[in-house]
């Protein structure tokens, strides 16, 4: 089946086409077949489209909204100028996977898109509110354009997070807030987690329920999780994607007094401080400089920056905090896990926030470490270590390819439909 898998952001639709069936997800062998993306749509939008071993081309064109930008992905996906091989025409679409934000604690695993599960996604608009409306304008957009015989299926970052307990959801405010307003914690990045913990358990040859890891997810949003027996213990993201980790722009963790006092203060709404908190605060706030850590680490290195060092050294030594408090959580897991662009790209990143892990029995090894970057997995801790440590480079996409193609034959094997080639 070929898979579009769309993510669809408030003015950005991110693409790709995939190749995947039951059998290819059992060899680990589904292809790559087109990737892209169309950012601010609303006016003049900037375009990259690039089909597998072909240069990436990059445009601009007039896009009005998701719906145009998602025809005009289809459109040039099936030009045969375009050579996205197996996509001749909109019929060679089989099945379309979104990434979908929030799903509340309605939505525990991916599911076929029908009317009823669209009005679920739109419940869930108040606990996000700019995600979830481009998600539904997106699911909307691949139905016109596609036509409603073209299965679509929705994959939500909280559904892996589904699995904390009470306990570990809980925030400890009146009870009936949790009830009258659904506020827990809900955790996001959850496809990406989910992922990794699905590689590492592939290269270790292990079976889901023997799976006990931390995993990092370092990117412009970072978020940590603590995984029992495969499943997701606890996460550092809560009702939001602004709790936990220090991130590009976002503070993470802070004292929830602050907002008032920030308001009063500086003569702020309640939503301003939110909008702090969200946009100009993280590695962005700490340094005045840059939320990318690329540039922080040039700062740091080249003209030894206070305030860029002294971002680098807060966020490390939250991870490292998160990372001895889900030991605990998790009752002693066997390896660390990094993955997100900081994750899998950063050696000095990786190393600064094992610093002192050495009491749980975390080395890294100084050769490993250097060379896992530009999308090379495996093993970056000593041999023998206790608590190992992995830089798995996150495939969010592939995921969300793999349980469209998983739902929509689960429903054919229902339906005895007959079976799209
Ligand atoms: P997103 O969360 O938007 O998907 P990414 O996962 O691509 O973002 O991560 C972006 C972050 O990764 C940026 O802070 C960027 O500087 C950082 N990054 C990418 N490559 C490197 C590198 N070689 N060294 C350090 N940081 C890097």
């Amino acid at each position: 089946m070929n898979v579009l898998v769309l993510n669809c952001g408030s003015s950005s639709v991110k693409f790709q086409l995939i190749a995947t069936d039951l059998d290819l997800i059992a060899q680990d062998a589904d292809r790559k077949l087109a990737r892209g993306v169309i950012e601010r749509i609303g006016g003049e939008a900037i375009i990259t489209f690039q089909a597998e071993g072909q240069p990436a081309q990059r445009f601009t064109a007039p896009v009005r909204d998701h719906r145009a930008a998602v025809e005009q992905i289809i459109r040039w996906a099936c030009a045969p100028e375009s050579n996205v091989s197996e996509i001749h025409s909109v019929g060679d679409i089989n099945a379309v996977g979104h990434r979908v934000v929030h799903g509340g604690e309605r939505f525990t695993q991916s599911v076929i898109i029908t009317d009823e599960v669209l009005r679920g996604i739109e419940d869930c608009i108040d606990l996000a509110p700019l995600h979830n409306p481009a998600n539904i304008r997106g699911i909307i957009a691949a139905r016109e354009s596609l036509g409603p015989g073209v299965p679509q299926v929705a994959v939500f970052d909280t559904a892996f997070h589904q699995t904390l307990p009470e306990h570990a959801y809980l925030y400890a405010i009146p009870y009936q807030l949790y009830r009258r307003h659904r506020i827990r914690r809900y955790g996001f990045h959850g496809t990406s987690h989910r992922y990794v913990a699905y590689r590492y358990r592939t290269l270790r040859g292990i079976a889901r329920e023997e799976t006990n890891v931390i995993s990092l997810h370092l990117g412009n949003g970072c978020s940590a999780t603590a995984i029992k027996r495969g499943q997701s213990l606890d996460t550092s993201m809560g009702l939001t994607p602004l709790e936990g980790l220090v991130m590009g722009t976002r503070s993470g963790d802070i004292d929830p007094a602050i907002v008032d006092f920030l308001a009063a203060k500086e003569g702020l709404t309640t939503q301003e401080v939110e909008m702090l908190l969200n946009k100009q605060s993280g590695l962005l706030g700490i340094s005045g400089l840059t939320n990318d850590m690329r540039e922080l680490l040039d700062e740091a290195r080249e003209h030894n920056d206070r305030r860029a060092r002294l971002a680098i050294e807060i966020f490390c030594y939250r991870a490292r905090k998160y990372i001895g408090a889900y030991l605990a959580a998790v009752g002693g897991a066997d390896a660390v896990i990094f993955t997100g662009g900081i994750g899998e790209n950063s050696p000095e990143i990786r190393a600064r926030i094992c610093e002192g892990l050495e009491w749980f029995g975390l080395e890294l090894d100084p050769e490993k470490n250097a060379a896992h970057k530009n999308g090379r997995e495996g093993l970056i801790s000593r041999d023998g270590a206790k608590l190992a440590a992995y830089v798995i480079p996150t495939d969010e996409e592939l995921l969300i390819a793999r349980d469209t193609v998983r739902c929509v034959r689960a429903a054919m094997e229902r339906t005895g439909a007959p079976k799209p080639a």
